[in-house]
């Protein structure tokens, strides 16, 4: 039977993923915002959450930092995301962003593993759903009229609506 994990273990896990952030050079910023981030080598975590659920979010945080500098295959995968100027409001480009959220979660889950980390599946899966809808929610979304969506509004917007697990 699967046993829960212990703060003493998620916070052992956290401080593993800390270290091995400082080794690619990934800047760990907590903050009062209520928002999670990976932008320009610093990600950025939402303080006040359970530390399980602050572990399983810098995971998926360090997912997106590992796709954008450590795999070479990104911007060939993920031309919507890297074009200039961006299209913030097209379909295209939303679907991408959706399956870059996914991917970040999946790569997050391996990097665990990899670490010999352990996570609650179920409590694991159930704050990625819940990211995963409000990105699905906004990318189903009809297109309005002058929208300017911005990687930090989504990002917000995205987070504001998680509950504690
Ligand atoms: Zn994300």
């Amino acid at each position: 039977m699967f046993q829960e994990l212990s703060s003493d273990e998620v916070e052992q896990a956290i401080n593993r993923l800390t270290e091995f952030c400082s080794v690619h050079s990934w800047e760990v910023v907590y903050s009062n915002k209520k928002e999670n981030k990976y932008y320009n080598n610093v990600i950025t975590l939402y303080k006040n959450r359970r530390a399980e659920i602050l572990y399983y979010i810098f995971l998926h945080e360090i997912g997106h930092a590992w796709m954008l500098e450590c795999d070479f295959t990104y911007r060939d995968r993920y031309p919507e995301l890297v074009r200039t100027p961006l299209r913030y409001a097209t379909v295209t480009y939303k679907i991408a962003k959706v399956q870059e959220e996914i991917e970040a979660w999946e790569v997050g889950k391996r990097l665990a593993k990899s670490l010999g980390l352990r996570i609650n599946e179920s409590k694991f899966e159930k704050i990625r759903a819940e990211c995963l809808s409000s990105y699905m929610n906004w990318a189903g979304k009809p297109r309005k009229r002058k929208e300017h969506g911005t990687e930090s509004n989504i990002t917000t917007s995205v987070n504001s609506i998680i509950q504690e697990a």
